[in-house]
């Protein structure tokens, strides 16, 4: 038959179940420049990938479709507004196919802990759906995607260790010279990153330095610190790790300062907020200090949960063979 001698389609959908596995990130530097005309700040954002992980896993459905599973999961829309739905929706417009697929999300990173969730579960999401419609898109197109549906996405995709210039969407993938020991303190409730970015704005203009792209500095990344990610020394990574929006997020959730204190108290090299908070990070010596810090948090009774992680780790993975 005529059909027998056609070209294989281009496209070779597969009807099984396609899971992706991604990283949540921790931010070892957050230069926050002044708010742009457009509302946006300039950032030098050094991202680092950490092997907590949600799991997206994208199966053919009559329509679209998002559950949730996980402690977190009450948290989390499962409308069209969530982030995976929204990269399966944009992909789908993309190919100029409907985005008929039910979106399963295992969810183990917190919700709105600073630690881009809604990200990973985008580009879990665009990986899957990818796989699972034989859509093929080039890592290029993807990334085009992905800074669409936010700033912190492209990194969710790439994972390991890279500089974020613009809005953090402008990736520079960086060498790392060993892997770095993390401890994260979950707290109770999440905080708005709008929110934090305005109270950084607002702290700043009380200071009178003025709060515009035309008051401060550009945000420049730090040399030491990209020294300390490439020769894998925890030392001098704790030593020049700092974010712009710890004193906002201290600002309005003022209990965070405890935290900070117990982890610091407990041994951690470092104690910073993670991006806009809540949760915050601990970097430890090695594995079994990260232990000891995450044992004194526990014990301190001022946050919710304590996770261990160490990074870099990948970026967005199709687990499924
Ligand atoms: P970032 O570190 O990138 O600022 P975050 O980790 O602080 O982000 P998210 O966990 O991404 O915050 O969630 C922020 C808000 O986004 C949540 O309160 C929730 O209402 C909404 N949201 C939409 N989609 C998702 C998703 N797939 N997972 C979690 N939250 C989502």
């Amino acid at each position: 038959a005529a059909s027998d001698t056609r070209p294989p389609s281009p496209r070779s959908p597969v009807t099984r179940p396609v899971t992706a596995r991604v990283p949540a990130k921790v931010n070892v530097q957050l230069a926050v420049g002044g708010r742009r005309p457009d509302g946006f700040h300039d950032l030098a954002n050094v991202f680092l990938a950490v092997g907590l992980h949600d799991e997206v896993t994208a199966t053919p459905a009559e329509s679209l479709r998002v559950t949730v599973e996980g402690t977190d999961a009450p948290h989390v829309p499962t409308d069209h507004t969530n982030l995976a739905a929204r990269a399966a929706i944009a992909l789908a417009a993309r190919h100029g196919i409907a985005p008929d697929v039910h979106l399963h999300i295992t969810k183990d990173i917190p919700v709105a802990g600073g630690m881009a969730g809604g990200s990973a579960d985008a580009a879990g999401a665009l990986v899957a759906c990818d796989a699972l419609w034989g859509t093929k898109t080039s890592r290029t197109e993807l990334l085009a995607l992905c800074a669409d549906l936010g700033s912190d996405v492209p990194f969710s995709l790439v994972g390991g260790a890279a500089l974020g210039r613009g809005r953090g969407e402008l990736l520079t993938p960086l060498e790392t010279g060993g892997t770095f020991h993390w401890v994260f303190a979950v707290a109770d409730g999440g905080l708005s990153t709008p929110a934090v970015y305005r109270e950084c704005d607002r702290l700043r203009e009380e200071t009178g330095a003025g709060a515009t792209v035309d008051d401060v500095p550009d945000p420049e990344p730090s040399e030491a610190l990209l020294t300390a990610l490439h020769t894998g020394d925890p030392a001098a990574l704790a030593a020049a790790v700092t974010n712009d929006l710890q004193p906002a997020a201290l600002s309005l959730r003022p209990a965070l300062a405890e935290t900070l204190r117990a982890g610091a108290d407990g041994g951690a090299l470092a104690s910073l907020v993670s991006g806009s908070g809540p949760t915050c990070a601990f970097l430890a010596k090695d594995a079994e200090a990260a232990q000891d810090v995450a044992t004194a948090l526990a014990a301190s009774g001022t946050c919710r949960t304590v996770r261990t992680a160490s990074g870099p780790a990948p970026g967005a993975t199709v687990t499924t063979p």
